[in-house]
């Protein structure tokens, strides 16, 4: 579903992702682990299309996401919570992007619902708390019912409930066929979560297998 093929990032002298290869496969949710400046963000968004590659390919669903037809159906992706313009609701956030990537307008109230936010969904965003904002982020990822998600440190900064709710939401999205990425610097955060593990460290791929083999290797 996503396949990263000798992806590489250099910054000046800085290799920042370094020949990576590696593919995220449906009905699982598989963890990108890698300490601070691993370069994790940075994989995550030439997967995106946010960053240019120095060389290599990514592709989601064999095509660049770039040239998706309709983006969000292609994969929904929580990178910076804080993205969200704190004048705009909720409500309005989501129907912008639905109208750009011809959503009904149902499905808005449809994504509210799911993360928890239909009570506050008509207030101005800048008023949320870290997890509302989250919650807004994962409503706006889910809302083309796209096949695959990637997660930049989504786990980042909540509190327990939060935790637990998008660990439990990750593992549903997961069990219904989608191919599922999340990154984290801790592998705490991984053991409960992903199926299958991927390490890098200062840009280079150190491990690629499921989450059992490592554990039991580790
Ligand atoms: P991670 O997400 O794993 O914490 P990043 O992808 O953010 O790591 O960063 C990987 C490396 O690339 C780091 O050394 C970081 O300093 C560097 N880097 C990231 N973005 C830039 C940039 N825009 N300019 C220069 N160096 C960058
Ligand atoms: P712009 O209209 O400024 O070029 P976009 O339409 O790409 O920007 O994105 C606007 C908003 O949509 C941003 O908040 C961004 O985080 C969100 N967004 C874009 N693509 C996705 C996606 N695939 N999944 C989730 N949110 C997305």
């Amino acid at each position: 579903m996503i396949e990263v093929r000798g992806l590489t990032k250099r910054y000046g002298e800085v290799v920042a992702v370094d020949d990576l290869t590696f593919a995220v496969r449906p009905g699982e949710v598989t963890g990108f682990l890698g300490p601070n400046g691993a370069g994790k963000s940075t994989t995550l968004r030439m997967i995106l299309g946010l960053d240019a590659a120095t060389s290599g390919t990514a592709t989601v669903s064999g095509l660049p996401y770039p040239d998706q037809p309709s983006p969000l159906k292609a994969v929904g992706a929580l990178l910076d919570p804080s993205a969200v313009l704190p004048s705009r609701t909720a409500f309005h956030h989501l129907l912008a992007l639905a109208a750009g990537n011809g959503i009904p307008r149902a499905r808005v109230d449809e994504v509210l619902a799911e993360v928890g936010l239909e009570k506050v969904g008509r207030r101005r965003a800048g008023a949320y708390s870290l997890g509302m904002r989250q919650r807004l982020g994962i409503a706006a990822a889910l809302l083309g019912d796209p096949p695959v998600l990637v997660f930049d440190e989504p786990l980042n900064g909540l509190d327990p409930e939060g935790i637990v709710w998008i660990r439990s939401l990750m593992r549903r999205m997961a069990a219904e066929g989608r191919a599922v990425l999340m990154s984290s610097h801790l592998m705490s955060e991984m053991e409960l979560t992903a199926d299958h593990l991927i390490v890098i460290g200062r840009g280079k791929l150190i491990a690629d297998m499921p989450m059992k083999d490592f554990i039991a290797a580790h």
